[in-house]
């Protein structure tokens, strides 16, 4: 089965990050038996040659019920395996390719590997690893299924290259190794599915690289985010050519739900005190913009939720189609536009992010939406807002008319706390808070907000007391409608919603949300 929406399913590609529940599949091979708690990784890389050589040691933790004595270990498949070893012991392994999507390349290259020993449930063990390749431009996953050959590189940009490297993790390249089912575009949310079950069991595992860049210059590395000290080495004299190597080290730090992104490029930067922004050559005016644009915006959002935990970070992309792709406070886009307004929604969104963490798609996400619709509200009045949140609807309306028939069981029984349908976790989330918030007022659902910790948030139901709390008011009915089920399509209206509940308050004041057929899962842009 062909792909039946090409531009949802790019656009989606290019946008998803996040978790859901974890579910162990077991299969003959389980593949998804262990989690990687830890990397500690040394990385070789020669842009000339697009070259990845990397080695280091990764931490094991086996997540089932029965003890494991085989682990399987997978990189993309332009990648090859060189060794693996427990201890100073060489590890038998046989390595095979895996046809996936999870990949850029459509493919991952696997080592079965026979453990010394069975790993205890919960228990741990420790690999010594080796492997190295190339990672080019490859869109494989994209034009199998008949994606145009343009948009799908602009989707699958990842390569290394001599003037500009960004290598995104799981679900677009696995420079690092992971251990998932295979996925399939053309198989619904199989993606989404596969990738957040792996970002949930990955969430809690951290991350050292040290990396060395044979570039002719210094490198400048983001690694999701955080930007590694960098030091160029002293340049020595080849057969016929200077070499020039840079070393930088990415400090260790806790992957959370990201998606972890290695940039390096030759990037000017513009300082904020809420951002900082690294653009390439030529485009000062765009990246000032955005800088200036941010800047303004972070009062608004520090007010709405709480101090930066980190600083945003934008890195401009040299192709200017390329999808946006955001990795937690990182945002990477094609810096080419002087327009503000669209700036001020990007970086509402970024800023967000680097003020506040969950891992729940619906309040992550939801919650960066709906600083979007704030932003709007603040710059243009309340119908700017209400007309952006509609814009969302009528553009993904568009793109796909609401069916009148019948909805599956599964479909009405998926409920928003859980979904890893970006539409909903994205869209249908900002309509929901931004209906919280006229239930509550904005008083109490910043206290919420702020009373929130990500650590906490053990079950579905500590989001909803946490608002619950700041209010007199019975929202039991709301959050049974709109988020633990998912009532709400297609006609996801707040007055539909009231006339079930209790006395509200005056619905002219509340947003008429759109109706979420299925509502435009676009980042940024106001028409996808
Ligand atoms: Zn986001």
């Amino acid at each position: 089965m062909k792909c039946r929406k090409m531009r949802s399913c790019l656009r989606g590609l290019s946008l998803f990050c996040v978790l859901c529940a974890s579910v162990v599949h077991c299969f003959s091979l389980d593949r998804e038996a262990f989690s990687f708690t830890r990397y500690d990784l040394t990385l070789q890389i020669e842009p000339e040659q697009h070259r990845l050589g990397v080695r280091g040691k990764i931490m094991l933790r086996n997540d089932t019920s029965t003890p494991q004595k085989i682990a399987v270990l997978q990189i993309s498949s332009s990648l090859s395996w060189r060794s693996v070893k427990a201890g100073d012991k060489a590890l038998q392994f046989v390595t095979q390719p895996y046809t996936t999507d999870i990949d850029h390349t459509g493919a991952l290259s696997e080592a079965i590997v026979t453990l010394p020993q069975a790993v205890a449930p919960q228990g741990t063990i420790e690999l010594e690893i080796a492997y190295e390749g190339v990672v080019l431009l490859d869109a494989t996953r994209l034009t199998r299924i008949d994606a145009p050959e343009d948009a799908a590189t602009s989707t699958d940009c990842d390569q290394i290259d001599v003037k500009f490297t960004a290598v995104r993790g799981a679900g677009y390249v696995a420079w690092y190794p992971i251990a998932t089912d295979a996925a399939y575009l053309t198989e619904g949310n199989s993606l989404f599915e596969v990738s957040s079950r792996w970002k949930t069991r990955e969430a809690g595992s951290r991350a050292h690289l040290k990396i060395t860049v044979d570039n002719g210059m210094p490198p400048q590395i983001l690694f999701n985010g955080v930007s590694c000290s960098s030091s160029p080495l002293p340049a020595s004299s080849g057969d016929d050519r200077t070499v020039r190597v840079g070393t930088a080290d990415c400090m260790d730090q806790p992957l959370r739900s990201d998606t972890p992104t290695l940039v390096i490029a030759d990037y000017q930067t513009v300082e904020r005190s809420a951002i900082e922004v690294r653009y390439l050559r030529g485009r000062d005016t765009a990246a000032t913009n955005f800088a200036d644009e941010a800047e303004k915006i972070a009062p608004l959002i520090t007010d709405w939720f709480g101090a930066e935990r980190e600083k945003a970070k934008t890195a401009d992309l040299p192709d200017p189609k390329a999808a946006p792709f955001e990795s937690g406070a990182l945002l990477l886009m094609p810096l080419t536009s002087n327009d503000s307004r669209m700036a001020g929604l990007a970086a509402a969104h970024q800023l967000t992010h680097a003020s506040f963490l969950s891992f729940r798609p619906w309040i992550e996400e939801g919650i960066a939406h709906f600083a979007q619709a704030l932003y709007l509200e603040q710059q243009k009045g309340r119908p700017a807002a209400i007309e952006y949140m509609g814009l969302h609807r009528s553009a993904f309306g568009q793109a796909e008319p609401a069916t009148t028939a019948p909805r599956s069981e599964d479909e009405v029984n998926r409920s928003l706390v859980n979904t890893t349908n970006e539409e909903l976790y994205r869209s249908k989330a900002m309509c929901v808070w931004w209906m919280l918030r006229d239930m509550v007022g904005d008083a109490a659902l910043k206290k919420a907000i702020a009373a929130y910790r990500s650590e906490r948030d053990t079950e579905p139901s500590y989001m909803p007391r946490l608002i619950a709390a700041q209010t007199q008011r019975d929202l039991q009915w709301f959050f049974d409608d709109w988020v633990y089920r998912d009532r709400g399509l297609p006609d996801f209206k707040v007055e539909s919603a009231f006339a079930i509940g209790t006395r509200g308050p005056n619905p002219d004041k509340i947003a008429s949300c759109p109706s979420m057929a299925r509502a435009s899962s676009a980042l940024f842009s106001e028409s996808p």
